[in-house]
């Protein structure tokens, strides 16, 4: 008989849990109820009441680690915060957040309690046995798992798209009304000796955060954005006015062609509110929006294979034989970027 713990953390106001959290503790609750199986709720964080007052319609028994040191990611602490809940709950199958949080330490919490591990898991099915699905090769290939060995962690693929149901993951848990008073298990936790003090972040300097995962719309920027125009001359600056515009305008998440951000490299010009994190594909990011607007793109594999998780797919590109209308979008507009975005704006009201 299987039992399922659902391992959760804080976000950083350290009382309430991330969403990747509460969808993961939806894909729990799923798979409890379809396998007759008992589910806890384990969590991580600063004040743990709020947390478990989230989540605690879910019908699972909460178990809390909380404390200062959890306020913050630390692979110490954090390792064996996971590892103390597991000890307490002893399930078979444990879940967590495909998060930078979890993802980081899960592999060795599932190596000190002997268990066996999958990440990015997109899906969790089966009936009488437990199969999680994922992709491989870069989204290429859709495998379903199944293991005999116990505990098994599987690491759960965070962000919702409805358009796409492959791309799998789960709606946050909502609950119910909300309960006050909630009892979760304070677990005690062995720290080892800390070697680790988080002291804050450092993060490169960007005029505004372009990478919105929750967006209705990813707007996918390519390297025709920098090339010579028909006037046989670049615009750059019109360029990065019309992508930042729309961007304020539609609330679109902005992506890259590895060639665009790959030119800030080679002295070439460049849009300065890009940087790698921004780019989608093969060595990119897959990024998961209900629907995608490339432009000044060619739509060549290693780019579109990053489009995977895209319901709906349109192109704006000067060549009628780009990679798009191969048959990679949905839609492909033969025209000028500049003058398709330029009107767009207007039309939303966004040129500045
Ligand atoms: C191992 C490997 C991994 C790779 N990984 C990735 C990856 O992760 N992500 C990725 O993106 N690429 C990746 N690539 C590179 C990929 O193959 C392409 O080279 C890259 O995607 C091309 O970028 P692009 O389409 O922006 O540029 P280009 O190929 O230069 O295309 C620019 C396009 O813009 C169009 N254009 C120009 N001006 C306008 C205008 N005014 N209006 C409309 N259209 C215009 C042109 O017609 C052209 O089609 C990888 C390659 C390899 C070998």
């Amino acid at each position: 008989m299987e039992s399922i713990l659902v391992l959760t953390h804080a976000d950083e106001t350290g009382t309430a849990l991330t969403k990747a959290s509460l969808e993961t503790v939806t894909a729990g609750k799923e798979l409890a109820a379809r396998l007759g199986a008992e589910l806890r709720i384990g969590i991580v964080a600063k004040h743990a009441s709020g947390a478990s007052t989230q989540v605690a319609s879910a019908g699972a028994k909460l178990l809390a680690v909380q404390g200062e040191r959890y306020a913050q990611a630390r692979f110490a602490s954090d390792a064996a915060a996971c590892e103390a809940l597991w000890r307490a709950a002893q399930a078979t199958i444990v879940l967590a957040p495909h998060s930078s949080r979890f993802a980081r330490v899960m592999a060795a919490v599932a190596y000190r309690v002997g268990g066996a591990i999958d990440t990015h898991v997109t899906a969790i099915g089966g009936t009488e046995d437990v199969e999680a699905t994922r992709w491989f090769y870069r989204q290429r290939i859709e495998a379903v798992l199944a293991r005999t060995a116990r505990p098994w962690f599987l690491l759960v693929e965070t962000g919702i798209n409805a358009a796409f149901a492959a791309a799998g993951t789960h709606e946050p848990f909502a609950g119910e009304a909300p309960h006050s008073n909630v009892d979760e298990v304070a677990i005690a936790v062995e720290l080892p000796p800390m070697r680790t003090e988080v002291t804050g972040f450092r993060a490169p300097q960007q005029s505004q955060q372009t990478i919105r995962p929750d967006a209705k719309l990813l707007f996918v920027a390519g390297a025709g954005w920098t090339k010579k125009q028909p006037d046989g001359q670049v615009h750059v600056e019109e360029a990065g006015k019309l992508i930042l515009d729309f961007l304020a305008g539609s609330g679109a998440s902005l992506g890259s062609s590895k060639s665009l951000v790959d030119q800030g490299g080679e002295g070439q010009s460049v849009l300065p509110f890009l940087t790698h994190l921004n780019q989608v594909g093969q060595t990119g990011s897959t990024p998961r929006h209900p629907k995608g607007l490339a432009t000044c793109c060619h739509g060549e594999e290693p780019h579109v294979v990053g489009w995977r998780f895209i319901g709906e797919r349109r192109a704006v590109s000067l060549d009628p034989n780009c990679g798009w209308t191969r048959g990679k979008a949905d839609v492909v507009y033969v025209a000028d970027a500049f003058k398709v975005m330029a009107k767009v704006n207007e039309l939303m009201g966004s040129e500045g």
